[in-house]
């Protein structure tokens, strides 16, 4: 596997008035090209924070890269000055928001939006640019692209607005396509409509994604390999076949039992009991050990450390211990 992009123990903290937020704990990530990877958690799990530390768009006065390093080719971002970042930024690495119109500037045609990162980052001349801006349009499946180039962003439809800030991060043919949760504020059938449409992109274009969201649901479609982030550390990692059928930590099979069936009611869902951690203080065991139906004593007291499950799996509980009682997963959390 080519390596891309490696974060190695990341340590991301927020200053605040009650004191030090850890927000990310020791992340360790790695993204090979053209892959794509889901990074899957409850608000508060610290996936944007760490989508947020690659771009280096945290908080410069409140927030700090504490520890660790974040590899892209071998070039440590964590250290890399806002000069080099610029150079990256939208042009190597991009990432989209949930929200297309607080990404989008709404006095600006989307033709223009598009335009700016070609012109910026290949000196490409106005009408190269405006060429290129039609064929982006055209690929994120707008129809009449030569028309709609030059009109703003009111004049689109919620999906057909993702589909311009898509296009806008695509235009300079990044190597990464940070996604934070892309389809959280659309409804449903153009969710899956946007996702189909990044899978497509990520064929045709070979970029790699990291798709972030709290909804297990959406990951099936467009991950290959999923990180299941919790109280700011990843609790278990693997293929999505292996998150979705041989799940091994109690936190993963809590996110799959509150995923919605097919044949089940939405009044079925199964939300997990409890509030995550406060990192703030975080807890010196197993995050998730308070809300955890299993926990031991062993996981108060201490983290769990990473118990290879295969070559590809890994998961951070104790009850992989040989020495744990054996547990099975509970029906509801069987896919
Ligand atoms: Fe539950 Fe303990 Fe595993 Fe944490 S380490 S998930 S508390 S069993
Ligand atoms: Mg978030």
């Amino acid at each position: 596997m080519e390596k891309l992009l490696e974060l190695q123990n990341v340590h991301v903290s927020f200053q605040t008035y009650g004191g030090e937020v850890k927000a990310v704990r020791g992340v360790s990530l790695q993204l090979a090209k053209g892959e794509s990877l889901a990074i899957v958690g409850e608000s508060g799990s610290g996936k944007s924070v760490t989508s947020k530390a690659v771009m280096r768009l945290l908080p410069q006065k409140t927030s700090k890269i504490k520890e660790g390093k974040i590899l892209f080719e071998g070039k440590d971002l964590a250290k890399a000055s806002e000069r080099e970042m610029e150079k990256i930024r939208g042009a190597e690495i991009s990432m989209i928001f949930q929200d297309p119109m607080t990404s989008l500037n709404p006095t600006m045609t989307v033709g223009k939006q598009i335009m700016e990162g070609l012109r910026k980052h290949q000196n490409m001349s106005k009408s190269e640019a405006k060429e290129r801006a039609i064929n982006l349009l055209k690929l994120v499946g707008i129809p009449n692209p030569e028309i709609r180039v030059d009109e703003y962003p009111h004049q689109f439809s919620g999906g057909m607005r993702q589909r311009v800030v898509i296009a806008i991060a695509l235009a300079c043919n990044p190597k990464v396509l940070i996604a934070d949760e892309p389809t959280t504020a659309l409804d449903v059938t153009i969710q899956a409509q946007i996702l189909d449409l990044m899978r497509d992109l990520q064929e045709k274009t070979g970029t790699a994604i990291i798709l972030i969201t709290h909804d297990l649901g959406v990951v099936a479609n467009l991950a290959q390999r999923v990180a299941v982030m919790y109280g700011g550390t990843i609790v278990e990692t693997g293929t999505v076949d292996e998150i979705f059928y041989n799940p091994k930590h109690p936190y993963t099979w809590g996110l799959l039992a509150s995923m919605p069936k097919l044949n089940a009611d939405s009044k079925d869902l199964l939300a997990i009991p409890g509030t995550p951690p406060d990192l703030l203080n975080p807890p010196k065991g197993c995050p998730f050990a308070a809300r955890c139906p299993y926990a031991m004593e062993v996981c108060v007291d201490h983290m769990p450390s990473y118990f290879d499950v295969s070559s590809t799996q890994k998961s951070a509980c104790w009850l992989l211990d040989e020495r744990a009682p054996k547990v099975e997963p509970p029906e509801e959390a069987l896919v």
